[in-house]
């Protein structure tokens, strides 16, 4: 990249921006902070910043740069659009340049990226920043991940198909890979912000040796991580890309811990869209999630821990109970719960604040606010004196008000400190003797030479001694000629004038010196003494992170009891039994969303794996099938997370997973029509679901034609009904009326409708889950209240009579005929009928069939000629013998 008739400026900046590829690099020249070429049209079009040129030596280099204070603003909004960005400073003095006749020296001070980030400017509080890092040897995927910022480190193996799980479910803010991978890069990581790793990281034991480095361990036995091999090497490269981006050692990073997943309910992607956990499906937005709903939180540490308990929740009753058990004691204490919230609102980002002071990057005002943080402590123990729930007792017991480290930071730094560190002033008085001499003189120096001169007038006997000041000099003594002989030795002269003699002493000058470089020495003291204090309060790290820890938990158990409280919700029944009995069930957050005087209908839900396996719920468009699905989910979502439930009472057997397939979209830029990925999430729910998990499937199959959509869902149904390993409790919501006739032949399946009622053309919806099929869609009424043009509607109407009157014959197959079941339907207006079994002994056979066998046609035409009246026996008999012999 390097040419030939740059500028010196230019080939110092081309140097450098070699050394970062994939980086945009901000080159800081005088005051403002450039990017040059391609980095200049990204920066430009990302920050709306003009772009122009620069004539560098005669060909026209793309120029955009902003003020080099603009850098907390621009640099911020780079990152979050997913850049990785270099800080070029200038690291030499540019006057010193000039004398050298060199050019500035510049050096990179900082790499920020997506998962490196510290700084509040890109972090939301909210929720965790992780960076991520892959490595697999055969079929084990070792996964490591931090939250630089919170201190967390985990590590973890698994097979592909979970790693990918685990990618998705954290949705890391960076993921790091080998150089290698990227020739085939793997769908899982596409939608991140992917940094490429050299190759060499992964080989040998330098990522092992990188470990033991930073935990100055000589093994990771004691972190019970050692026997996992590829794992590590995705926790080495992550730490040695950390390390090379923050140019610090993260010293916070304490801690690798195994990620346990065993006791968690896996979530997939899909599922999580699907039940909007965190984003809404319409605009991805949090508003209208079920997060936006529960969380009440009142510290960042624990909405952080909310939202991944959310997206995690748990599949074994006991320590689900263990945390509705501590939400039902806070949820009957009103008052304390109350006392509970307004300790913990002031404590702030204790986690981060921390993790910012042993990385090195805080000011006093950080330290001040650790000292605040940790002054809410002993009230908030406070409140929870007497409290008899075991988890909160032992919350109560990790509520450590570090006195020691609190009065540390109150004696060292004023209650006010300003915002830099250079701006001085921090450190309160009292706590260092060499900074409040050096102030003091630095603030009394006026007082401090006119003791002086009163001394030296009293030790001369010279009433008329004058104390001076001039640049010359500095501090002098002027003495008139008449008292010339009672100047003293240690009067050194420095200049005569006509009447007078200037003089000055060793102490003057010393006090003078000292006056002089107190500002300076006040600064520099400052500043070690701060860094000093900082290394010292570094050393309560893994204190402060384990307090956080216990802060973020009480917080999660006060939000849900709170917002139990201010909702009415209950404690859900937890077992390991195979049922699920949801009694007035609502969905949280369309219940408080939906318009003023429109009431929510609760239903009931019961589902199990021996009588009521799988509800097909039919009923019109717009009647609340969708909403019954995801409520269910939630729910049973909420009660695993050890959250009170939205219902009059619920009875929740645990779930393993929770599937959904809900709503069409589609995944066009990965080549994926919507049918595509509605077929491709059904697949992914069959390959696996077990039979503890719990399946939503909304409206399968509307994404073809009526007959291939009909014909999966019901194939599907079936499926999920005869094949033990995925006979899951289910909830089929379908438009799809003929399903009802499967409550007929399998005796796990029924049938539900949610109630309309019909009014002179109109329909009231009742939103109430009934036993029982429904067999109208009532579509073009539905149309009709959304405003469809009235000429659309009539000719709707037409169509719709003119397809009611056509009748189309189907065939079926199996034990329905053999259990002489009712066998003729209605779909879409025509009717079906149904022929003799083609493969019996299968249970899932071709149900239709577009056009009937010319044998059976032939045979209805015999049947249909025949003259039953006037036939004798005989002619019945060979008539009978005939259509045998046709059939054979
Ligand atoms: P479609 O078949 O057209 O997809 P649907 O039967 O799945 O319709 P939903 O999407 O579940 O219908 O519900 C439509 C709307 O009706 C919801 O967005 C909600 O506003 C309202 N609704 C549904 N159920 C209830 C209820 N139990 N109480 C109050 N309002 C409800």
């Amino acid at each position: 990249m390097t040419r030939a008739g740059v500028t010196p400026l230019m080939r110092q900046y081309y140097e450098i921006k070699n050394k970062y590829p994939g980086t945009i690099l901000l080159f800081r020249v005088g005051d403002f902070y450039e990017t040059f070429a391609d980095d200049a049209v990204t920066v430009s079009k990302e920050l709306g910043i003009t772009l122009t040129k620069r004539n560098n030596g005669g060909d026209q280099t793309p120029l955009a740069g902003f003020p080099y204070h603009a850098l907390d603003t621009y640099l911020p909004k780079l990152v979050k659009k997913g850049y990785r960005v270099a800080v070029c400073d200038q690291t030499q003095d540019p006057e010193e340049a000039k004398l050298q006749r060199k050019i500035v020296e510049r050096e990179v001070t900082e790499i920020v990226t997506p998962g490196t980030a510290l700084s509040d400017r890109l972090l939301d509080h909210h929720r965790n920043n992780y960076l991520l890092a892959v490595y697999h040897h055969g079929n084990t995927w070792g996964t490591a991940y931090a939250d630089i910022s919170t201190a967390e480190f985990y590590i973890h193996e698994t097979d592909q198909k979970e790693h990918q799980q685990l990618v998705n479910s954290l949705q890391p803010a960076e993921i790091l890979l080998p150089h290698r991978w990227k020739k085939q890069l793997d769908e899982a990581y596409q939608a991140f912000t992917i940094t490429w790793m050299d190759d060499w990281i992964y080989e040998g034991d330098f990522t092992y040796q990188r470990l033991t480095d930073h935990f100055q361990t000589h093994s990771l036995k004691g972190f019970g991580v050692e026997s996992m091999k590829t794992g590590l090497v995705a926790a080495g490269a992550l730490l040695h890309y950390v390390q090379e981006a923050q140019k610090h050692t993260l010293s916070h990073l304490k801690k690798i811990k195994p990620l346990d997943w065993s006791d968690s309910m896996l979530l997939d992607s899909a599922t999580k869209r699907n039940l909007e956990l965190t984003a809404t499906m319409q605009d991805g937005s949090g508003d209208g999630s079920l997060i936006s709903m529960l969380d009440v939180t009142c510290t960042p540490m624990g909405a952080r821990l909310l939202r991944r308990r959310i997206q995690q929740p748990l599949r074994n009753p006991e320590p689900i109970q263990g945390r509705l058990d501590a939400v039902e004691q806070l949820h009957s204490l009103n008052e304390r719960r109350q006392r509970v919230r307004s300790s913990l609102q002031p404590i702030g980002d204790l986690e981060r604040l921390m993790s910012r002071i042993a990385l090195g990057r805080c000011s006093a005002r950080e330290l001040r606010r650790l000292e605040e943080a940790l002054s809410h402590i002993a009230p908030l123990k406070e409140t929870l004196v007497g409290i008899e729930d075991p988890l909160l007792l032992e919350i109560e017991q990790r509520l450590i008000p570090m006195d020691e480290l609190r009065h540390t930071l109150d004696s060292a730094i004023v209650d006010e400190p300003p915002a830099g560190i250079r701006d001085g002033g921090f450190i309160r008085e009292g706590y260092a003797e060499a900074l409040d001499q050096w102030r003091n003189l630095a603030n009394n120096s006026k007082a401090i030479v006119a003791g002086i001169h009163q001394d030296l007038i009293r030790t001369t006997g010279i009433n008329s001694l004058k104390l001076g000041y001039n640049k010359v000099f500095g501090y002098y003594i002027e003495v008139t000629k008449t008292h010339n002989e009672k100047i003293p030795d240690f009067f050194i002269r420095k200049q005569t004038l006509v009447n007078a003699e200037r003089y000055i002493t060793p102490e003057l000058k010393e006090v003078e010196e000292k006056i002089l470089r107190a500002e300076e020495e006040i600064s520099t003291l400052e500043e070690s003494l701060f860094e000093s204090l900082r290394s010292h309060v570094a050393t309560y790290t893994e204190q402060v992170q384990e307090l956080a820890q216990a802060i973020a938990e009480l917080d999660v158990y006060q939000c849900l009891a709170e917002i139990a409280f201010r909702n009415h919700y209950v404690k859900p029944v937890i077992n390991d039994q195979d049922l699920i009995h949801i009694v007035g069930g609502r969905h949280p957050v369309v219940e408080k969303s939906l318009p003023l005087g429109e009431p929510f209908i609760p239903n009931d839900i019961t589902v199990d794996n021996q009588e009521q396996q799988i509800l097909i719920i039919t009923g019109p468009n717009m009647a609340g099938k969708s909403l019954i699905l995801r409520q269910t989910g939630l729910i049973v979502l909420m009660a695993q997370m050890g959250s009170f439930v939205p219902a009059t009472s619920a009875v929740i057997g645990v779930v393993d997973k929770i599937f959904t397939r809900v709503g069409a979209s589609d995944n066009l830029a990965a080549g994926e029509s919507t049918f595509l990925v509605e077929m491709n999430e059904a697949a992914n729910i069959l390959n696996n679901a077990t039979s503890k998990s719990l399946l939503l499937w909304d409206e399968v199959g509307r994404g073809t034609s009526t007959f291939d959509g009909l014909s999966i869902a019901w194939s599907l149904v079936e499926y999920l009904h005869h094949h033990p390993g995925v006979a899951a409790k289910t909830l089929f919501a379908t438009h799809y009326h003929e399903l009802n006739e499967l409550a007929n032949r399998y005796p796990r399946i029924r049938n539900y409708n949610v109630q309309v009622q019909e009014y002179g053309g109109k329909i009231v919806f009742l939103r109430k889950l009934i036993p029982g099929g429904a067999d109208h869609s009532y579509g073009i009424q539905v149309a009709a209240m959304a405003g469809l043009p009235e000429g659309v509607l009539t000719r709707a109407r037409e169509i719709l009579q003119n397809l009611e009157s056509h009748t189309l014959t189907v065939t079926s197959s199996d034990e329905a005929l053999k259990q002489d079941l009712p066998m003729p339907q209605k779909m879409s207006g025509k009717t079906l009928t149904h022929s003799i079994p083609t493969q019996p002994s299968l249970p899932q056979l071709p149900l239709f069939q577009a056009e009937l066998d010319p044998h059976l046609q032939t045979i209805i035409e015999k049947i249909k000629a025949s003259d039953v009246d006037r036939m004798t026996p005989i002619d019945a008999l060979m008539l009978l013998s005939e259509l045998r012999r046709l059939l054979s």
